[in-house]
């Protein structure tokens, strides 16, 4: 099998480490004779995964002990959803629309009090990250750390002084060091950017939680997840088991400060490269251009299928804009190397050469 690397947005590129990990173990986890898929949720072994998972999250992301950190199926969309349910309360939030992902959780988050839209990029095609205006009697801000189709990240993150900041940080989390305590909620999919698709990261902080409405079917209150340490029902346990085996392996090479050093600098050559071609164009302003999702647009347009086909053929899987944009997108996650981003750029150098 010839090298291939794996630009998709999602699911996405998993570290090669874990992969062959998962392989070595999947018939027999620790020596039980089982695989991880077939135990309990409740055994020994599973409860021992599930917990070191969460402490190495904690340890990771310096998560302070009066925040909470739960795995819940249904991805980053049901929390668009069960955000609201649980603290809009038919009052009002706070959004920033900066592209297709703020939009969905806009259009939830309706369902169950007002929106004010805090700030919007949509004039310009999502390139940019807008200002904000906060209201003052806002239940909660929302905002999207990082666009995944628009190719757009927030560098900063507003103060929003004692209103609770949630954050949808799927395409971005565990990239770069934050501080945790400056956010009410952190959010994330697993499949961007720390494992499979099927579980989704829930880190909050509990005075929030128990502001939670009471009155809901026990899988949609996350105080249900806190009291059950994510165990109410059968978690979807090898998402889990293989969300920390990347906790492992972002332990093992250096934590995030690591990762986001070795980010920048593939960004860095990335879009250095596109700013020196005479084809490819960046469609993201530069002070907002997103480190984990490359987007850029050929000119002519018909030389993007060609440029997606000829990165297939060359062993670079996945470079094709979302549907719903259209041109090039390269993401290049915690797993991408550095090796795999310069093999990106030779091609791109190569295909230039032969195209203008
Ligand atoms: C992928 C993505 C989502 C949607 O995630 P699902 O797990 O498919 O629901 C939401 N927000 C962002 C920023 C994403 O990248």
């Amino acid at each position: 099998m010839s090298k291939k690397y794996n630009f998709y947005a999602g699911p996405a590129i998993l570290p090669y480490e874990v992969m062959k990990k998962a392989q070595e173990e999947l018939l027999d986890f620790n020596g039980i004779g089982l695989s991880v898929m077939e135990i309990s949720h409740r055994s020994k072994d599973f409860v021992g995964v599930i917990d070191a998972a969460e402490e190495k999250i904690r340890s990771l992301m310096e998560i302070p002990g009066n925040y909470s950190i739960m795995f819940i199926q249904g991805g980053a969309s049901l929390q668009f959803g069960m955000i609201p349910m649980n603290f809009l309360k038919g009052g009002k939030a706070d959004y920033v629309n900066t592209g297709s992902w703020a939009k969905k959780a806009i259009k939830e988050a309706k369902l169950f009090g007002t929106v004010n839209i805090a700030g919007s990029s949509e004039d310009k095609n999502f390139s940019y990250i807008p200002g904000i205006q906060l209201s003052p009697d806002a239940k909660y801000v929302h905002v999207t750390s990082n666009e995944t189709i628009g190719g757009i990240q927030m560098h900063t993150f507003p103060d929003t002084g004692d209103t609770p900041l949630i954050v949808d940080m799927s395409s971005d989390i565990f990239s770069r060091k934050l501080d945790v305590s400056k956010f009410a909620a952190i959010y994330a999919g697993a499949q961007k950017n720390m494992g499979p698709a099927g579980v989704t990261l829930v880190i909050m902080r509990n005075d929030l939680i128990d502001n939670g409405t009471d009155n809901l079917i026990s899988m949609m209150s996350y105080k249900t997840y806190r009291e059950h340490k994510s165990l109410y029902n059968t978690p979807p346990c090898f998402a889990i088991y293989l969300v920390k085996l990347v906790m492992d392996w972002l332990e093992t090479n250096g934590g995030i400060e690591a990762m986001a050093a070795t980010n920048n600098e593939k960004a860095r050559i990335l879009y250095e490269a596109i700013d020196n071609s005479s084809i490819y164009n960046g469609t993201a302003a530069v002070n907002d251009r997103s480190k984990m999702n490359v987007t850029f647009r050929i000119a002519p347009g018909e030389l993007e299928t060609k440029f997606v086909k000829e990165g297939a053929e060359n062993g670079l899987i996945g470079l094709k804009g979302h549907r719903s944009v259209g041109g090039c997108r390269a993401s290049i996650y915690n797993a991408m190397t550095l090796e795999g981003v310069k093999e990106l750029i030779r091609f791109m150098e190569k295909f230039e050469k032969k195209n203008k």
